[in-house]
């Protein structure tokens, strides 16, 4: 049995890892286009802050510890085709040059997402960046010398989590973002409002319903960003507006891509194509509150994936049962969680949803590290379904969040969720913890 994975960071070396494990008679082989495997890209923004000192303390596990654990993990090669008939796929080796043909009796595609640039990106002018590796995090470090004024294009999650970090490397930060508020796609407008507020309560200029024309460059540096209200000086630019799976290889081997442009992937996470499993990013999951396919690319979800690969190729048995739509962010000294759905998510999928606003402090108000917590708690009018949950507070306090992922797992009730023991001492919670409070008020 050859077991061959495309892709070494979280999907990847999570599923090879597993196969090793699950049928230690396996051969199993990493091919990743990259320099290194197993990190946590998670943490680039962390690092780019300052925060974590090094780039290379992200790194889980190396190619030759792989390699001491009977796994050829191969770095700087590129597969860059697939014959599913043959069953092969042919490598590039990025180093040394030349091409390959290399069997597999299982394939796991696990090659993650593309940043997107639109066609203003699309320039040589140093000092403009995507994240989404080590590589770029390394490029955006050398940036940082000498630069003044950053923009950030685009106020997703790693938007405002590298204007974070670029506001603590002493720079002047501007977020401009298209869409009428930041962290669009996590939140309801009234959440949206208060990361916005934080964000420029530490000085970030935050410019929503603004579109980037083009970059201006001066001797092959990025000056400044023109948009459709002006320019914005800026010798530091992050394109931080999305992300595409990267599904071109999924394509070559013939496998069906699903309606978010992801790849289609069943619980076993098999493609469409006999003996090709997919895994990660690149891949559609199913919403276990909406029952429909989503393509929400996070990092548990690409662990979990890739391990349920990893046991599936190796001759094992598991699935992966979904997701729940859980998210979770800090913008300086605020947090930002959801699950579920938010209210404007249910209504757009013509839900009868109905949600409360609890305002609270995240512990006992006399206790004196207590703060404000703002939640608001979605349920289904009528059959009192939970739906979701959205909160925002200090960065310790939304990680409550998970306690509605875990009813919502369990398809549980606005008055289940009332019911629940949950934990209370003074420097933790009040004794009607906030959750409690709002699903009181909602159920
Ligand atoms: P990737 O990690 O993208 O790995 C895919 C690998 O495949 C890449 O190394 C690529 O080089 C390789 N590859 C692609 N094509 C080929 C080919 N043809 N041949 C060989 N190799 C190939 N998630 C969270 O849940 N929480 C967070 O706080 C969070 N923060 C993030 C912050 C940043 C800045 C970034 C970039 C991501 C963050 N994520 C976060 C997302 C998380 O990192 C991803 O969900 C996770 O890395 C996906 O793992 P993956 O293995 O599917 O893809």
């Amino acid at each position: 049995m050859r077991i061959v994975v495309v892709g070494g960071v979280a999907a990847g070396m999570s599923a090879a890892s597993r196969a090793r494990r699950h049928n230690p008679e396996a051969e199993v082989a990493v091919f990743e286009r990259g320099g290194e495997i197993s990190y946590g890209a998670c943490g680039l923004p962390y690092v780019i802050g300052g925060d974590v000192p090094d780039l290379g303390d992200l790194i889980a596990r190396t190619p030759e510890r792989m390699r001491g654990q009977g796994i050829d993990v191969r770095v700087r090669h590129e597969v860059t085709g697939v014959d599913a008939g043959a069953r092969t796929v042919t490598v590039l080796d990025r180093e040394a040059g030349g091409t390959r043909t290399e069997p597999y009796d299982r394939l796991l595609i696990a090659t993650g997402v593309n940043a997107v640039r639109p066609e203003w990106a699309r320039t040589d002018l140093r000092g403009v960046h995507v994240l989404r590796d080590l590589a770029d995090g390394r490029a955006i470090l050398a940036s940082l010398k000498g630069a003044t004024c950053a923009c950030i294009v685009g106020a997703g999650y790693i938007g405002l989590e590298m204007a974070e970090a670029l506001h603590s490397r002493g720079l002047r930060v501007t977020v401009l973002e298209k869409a009428p508020e930041v962290a669009g796609r996590m939140l309801d407008r009234a959440y949206q409002q208060r990361v916005r507020a934080e964000l420029e309560r530490h000085g970030v200029e935050v410019r929503c319903g603004t579109s980037v024309e083009e970059l201006v460059g001066e001797n092959g540096h990025v000056r400044a960003v023109q948009t459709d209200h002006g320019p914005v000086p800026a010798d530091l630019v992050i394109v931080a507006v999305g992300v595409k799976p990267n599904t071109a290889l999924a394509e070559a081997a013939g496998a069906r891509l699903g309606e978010t442009g992801a790849i289609a992937v069943n619980t076993r996470q098999e493609t469409s194509v006999d003996g090709v499993y997919a895994a990660g990013d690149n891949s559609e999951s199913l919403h276990c509150v909406t029952g429909q396919k989503v393509h929400i690319p996070l990092g548990l979800t690409a662990n979990r994936m890739g391990r349920v690969a990893g046991v599936n190729m190796a001759g094992g048995e598991a699935r992966f049962p979904g997701i729940v739509g859980t998210a979770i962010f800090k913008t300086f000294d605020l947090g930002a969680a959801r699950t579920g759905l938010t209210q404007t998510e249910a209504e757009g999928l013509g839900l009868d949803a109905v949600s409360v606003d609890v305002e609270s402090t995240d512990h006992a108000g006399y206790y004196p590290t207590a703060a404000p917590i703002f939640v608001r708690l979605t349920g289904e009018r009528g059959s009192g379904r939970l739906l979701g949950v959205q909160l925002v507070g200090q960065p310790a306090s939304v990680k409550r969040v998970d306690v509605v992922a875990a009813l919502l797992h369990q398809r549980g009730s606005v008055g289940d969720l009332f019911e629940l023991d949950l934990a209370y001492a003074p420097p933790f919670s009040s004794v009607w913890d906030v959750l409690l409070v709002a699903a009181d008020r909602l159920g």
